[in-house]
């Protein structure tokens, strides 16, 4: 409105000035280069900026249940325990207690924090808000916190729109406005965003028409303020974790119940196959199987469609890429290595062996643990090391040569000896990593890598033949299944 009355202004000013025969170009070249400024200092950059979408729809529309979670037991009965509390006010105002402000979920990404916090939207029948960290910063001093103050202020109006008594405001990557203070480069503008949120958290009070809860998401609750964490604050802070073997069998039935499956689908053994996978994860590959079966014409999905969704998931879409055939037998001779020296050390532990060119990768071979493990003893990561190099120790023993091809290898394999002397299982005894000097440092590793590479080099000299006729078969068959290895293995008379 204000703008079209100092549009009409203006031309009426510009009519007198014409009717007394003054001058008006230099005037109207002045008002361009005016408005060209304002379009691109305020309206396409500036802090009036409407880039900033806060997802309107979600609000209404939102409606995840915590049945459809899979796994998170613990988080999803710290969150209800939670929840509890913007359910029954009443209650709550009983006892005396003060209003729940804040909860941090805290986790690595894809595990389903968005999730639950839609879910708690749901649970408790608020209007549900989302943004990232990210939207709030921007280069220009105050907008984050005007954007601070505009999401609680479009919770409070959305939820009265909607006749709903409560709002969740879901921030995720929190860390990215709720930082220490003082540790960014620009930090006058992180700071006020985030004094900003301060502020508005201790503006959530009970008797307010709509009660606000404030969902954090971080996957690095260590960078987060401490203002933030404090008591009154972010009260509860809920780790939700990469799911276990039983838990991602459970989500992969959620993902596989509207599809057809043929009778050979081992839920419980894909579970085991998927150590280290997120939910999300775990979604992509119920998916990934279906596409495959569906491009094969297949009616329904095996057990073959799933293994090579999991590969899919790991190391990303085959590849055309054909190395020449001199190349090929290399990488077979390779990943042969890698797949001999596993088995014989840790028998059954092999999933599947293959020469197709994924991600970047030329080749490889899959493991997967029996069970899943949080703790690594010295041999098992001693073993580890000795998989790592087996891929050029067995390049060697049949070409006579190494390859560029295992330089990921062998930096993993010191990544591990790190490790081994990081937690004191090294002839170092229990010291810290990074106090040691330099060379001593270097010459424990070489020892810890050479121990292994004498031993590894050994086993392949002994199973020189049985390597060559497990590549040749790797080479015509392109993908070999980890209990086809071990019959293969068996018949050729392995030397363990
Ligand atoms: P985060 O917020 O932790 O990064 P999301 O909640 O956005 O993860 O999850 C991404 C997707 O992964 C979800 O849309 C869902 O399909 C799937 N997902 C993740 N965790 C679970 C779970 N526990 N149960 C079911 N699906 C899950």
């Amino acid at each position: 409105m204000k703008k079209e009355i100092a549009l009409g202004a203006a031309s009426a000013l510009l009519i007198v000035l014409i009717w007394h025969g003054v001058n008006i170009l230099p005037l109207l070249f002045f008002f361009f280069l005016l408005g060209s400024m304002y379009y691109f200092f305020i309206i396409k950059n500036g802090p009036e900026n409407t880039r900033f979408n806060i997802l309107e729809k979600e609000s209404v529309s939102v409606q995840v249940d915590f049945s459809s979670i899979g796994g998170q037991k613990t988080a999803k009965k710290e969150l209800l325990e939670a929840l509890d509390f913007v359910r029954h006010p009443e209650r709550v105002a009983r006892m005396g207690i003060r209003p729940l402000k804040g909860i941090l979920l805290v986790g690595p990404p894809g595990t389903g924090k968005t999730l639950l916090a839609k879910a708690a939207a749901t649970y408790t029948d608020s209007v549900f808000l989302a943004a990232s960290g990210s939207e709030f910063i921007e280069m220009y001093a105050g907008v984050g916190a005007q954007r601070v103050r505009q999401i609680f202020s479009k919770a409070r109006s959305m939820a009265a729109r909607n006749k709903k008594k409560s709002a969740i405001i879901f921030i995720d990557e929190i860390e990215i406005l709720g930082g220490s203070r003082g540790s960014h480069t620009s930090h006058h503008e992180y700071d006020q965003t985030l004094n900003q949120l301060l502020v508005e958290m201790d503006g959530i009070t009970e008797d307010s028409n709509v009660r606000i809860l404030l969902i954090g998401a971080t996957n690095r609750a260590d960078m987060l303020d401490k203002a933030l964490l404090r008591p009154g604050r972010f009260d509860r802070i809920v780790p939700v974790e990469l799911p276990d073997k039983e838990d991602r069998e459970e989500i992969l039935g959620l993902y596989v119940a509207n599809k057809p499956l043929a009778d050979d689908v081992e839920l419980g053994r894909l579970a085991g196959e998927t150590f280290g996978f997120s939910g999300a994860h775990l979604e992509s590959l119920a998916n990934e199987a279906a596409i495959l079966a569906m491009r094969e014409g297949c009616e329904k999905i095996c057990q073959r469609h799933f293994s090579e969704a999991i590969d899919k998931v790991i190391m990303g879409e085959k590849l055309e890429r054909k190395p020449v055939k001199e190349e090929m037998r290399r990488i077979a001779v390779h990943e042969i290595g890698h797949a001999v020296i596993s088995e014989i050390i840790n028998p059954g532990s092999v999933s599947a062996v293959t020469t197709t060119p994924r991600g970047k990768a030329l080749g490889y071979t899959r493991q997967s643990p029996q069970n899943d493990s949080y703790l690594y003893t010295k041999d098992y990561l001693n073993g580890q090391i000795a998989v790592l190099l087996a891929g050029a120790a067995a390049e060697e023993i049949v070409f006579g040569s190494r390859s560029t091809g295992a330089a990921g290898d062998y930096k993993q394999a010191v990544d591990i000896a790190r490790q081994l002397i990081a937690c004191g299982m090294s002839s170092l005894g229990v010291v810290s990593v990074e106090n040691l000097p330099g060379d001593l440092l270097h010459k424990e590793l070489q020892k810890l890598i050479v121990e292994q590479e004498e031993k590894v080099k050994k086993l392949l000299g002994e199973n020189r033949i049985l390597i060559n006729r497990l590549a040749e078969n790797l080479l015509a068959e392109e993908k070999i299944g980890g209990d086809i290895l071990r019959l293969l293995m068996k018949e050729e008379g392995l030397v363990a």
